[in-house]
């Protein structure tokens, strides 16, 4: 069956093995709190990033379907060829407004965001330093930057200021805002003071926090009135769509135009997608996106009580919840349990983290009946 094929067969073997073999699961219907993964099947979701419950609301699949007569499918080209159109430089401005950024540059994913956006700033002579628990897009983009990279502890203030005194052309030093499998926040104010005691450059991913936290959920940079060298914002969490934005100066702005790879070397984001994620933007910095955020983080709060009533510990950061399980095992285990029990958290291994877990994401789109069916499921499985 070929080369390719023999090595598959023994990864997989391999893979299962050691409980990390990893399978896809379509569903039928649009995203949403309530799905039915199999007919019959109905479970309480609590594994999107759908923080504010938009990726199914019908007045951004509206808007979607209204780009797309308009702008056609695709984008055609690289933006820097032909896929440049005026939606995506309508969002760059509604996000960096947003943001209080002087600019911002739309990107495929957020993953190609962090691909390309550190090889535009630093290279071989130069030093990136990077919390541990950063998310492995950052990883990658770092990676493929080239330059000298020195991981520190989880938040470890202490540890970062030292690696930021090592040697480098550049430095820049790299974190999430809420974490994604952990959910706490990073000490942002404290970073950006030790970077600017190091000269270096300071890049927040805000994944988690746009949408989430802040004014109008502008994010935590702004919670906090950090102004970060860049900082991205994923079109594809709390504001359901997909695609990613980096904001900074304009300069920033203009460098990653003519240098970051993953934006040169990939078609642009259909402008579609654009016009949706401007609904969605639209609807998340209103009055009616801050009632969604109250909303949200009134679940954030219920769930939070009721882990630390079951002698879990849980902090009210962000509207992830991990509930570590130990083993890769333990893991598919306890979340097979809870699936039995009506409630989908799917559960996280390595290498996505270091200690396996059950991930819970709460969402604005929860009642509070299906955050306590998740408490009471887990309670029956603890
Ligand atoms: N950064 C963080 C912190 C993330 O959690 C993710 C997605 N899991 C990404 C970047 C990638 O974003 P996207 O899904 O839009 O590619």
């Amino acid at each position: 069956m070929g080369v390719a094929d023999e090595i598959a067969r023994a990864e997989l073997e391999a893979l299962a093995g050691q409980g990390l073999r990893r399978q896809l699961e379509p569903l039928r219907k649009a995203p949403g709190v309530e799905i039915e993964p199999r007919p019959g099947e109905r479970l309480i979701n609590f594994s999107s990033n759908d923080y504010l419950g938009l990726a199914g609301d019908g007045r951004v699949a509206q808007a979607l379907a209204k780009g797309a007569a308009q702008w056609g499918a695709g984008a055609s080209a690289s933006r820097l060829v032909v896929g440049d159109f005026e939606p995506h430089h309508e969002l760059e401005r509604v996000v960096a407004a947003l943001e209080g950024s002087q600019a911002a540059l739309l990107f495929g994913s957020g993953y190609a965001a962090n691909s390309g956006l550190f090889g535009a700033f630093v290279q071989r002579e130069d030093l990136i330093v990077s919390d541990e628990l950063n998310h492995a897009s950052i990883i990658d983009g770092c990676r493929l930057s080239r330059a000298r990279i020195e991981v520190y502890p989880h938040g470890d203030l202490e540890a970062a200021a030292k690696l930021l005194k090592l040697p480098g052309r550049r430095k820049l030093l790299v974190t999430d805002a809420v974490f994604s499998m952990d959910g706490d926040r990073a000490p942002l104010r404290e970073l950006l003071r030790l970077c600017a005691e190091a000269s270096a450059m300071l890049v927040v991913d805000e994944a988690h926090s746009s949408g989430v936290i802040g004014p109008r959920g502008a994010g935590l940079c702004v919670e906090l009135d950090v102004v970060s060298d860049l900082r991205l914002t994923t079109l594809s969490k709390a504001f359901g769509v997909f695609g990613a934005a980096v904001s900074g100066t304009h300069a920033v702005r203009e460098l990653l135009v003519s240098r970051a790879r993953s934006l040169l070397f990939a078609t642009g984001l259909p402008p579609a997608l654009a016009c949706a994620a401007l609904e969605a933007v639209r609807i998340s910095s209103s009055p009616e996106g801050d009632e969604l955020r109250a909303r949200l983080w009134r679940n954030i709060r219920r769930f939070a009580a009721g882990l630390r009533g079951l002698g879990l510990g849980a902090r009210e950061e962000s509207a992830i919840f991990p509930v570590l399980m130990g083993s890769p095992e333990r893991a598919v285990a306890g979340a097979l349990r809870l699936r039995e029990l009506g409630i989908l958290a799917k559960p996280i291994r390595p290498p996505t983290v270091a200690v396996s877990r059950l991930r819970f994401a709460l969402s604005a789109a929860h009642s509070e009946e299906h955050v306590d069916a998740a408490l009471k499921a887990l309670r029956e499985i603890w």
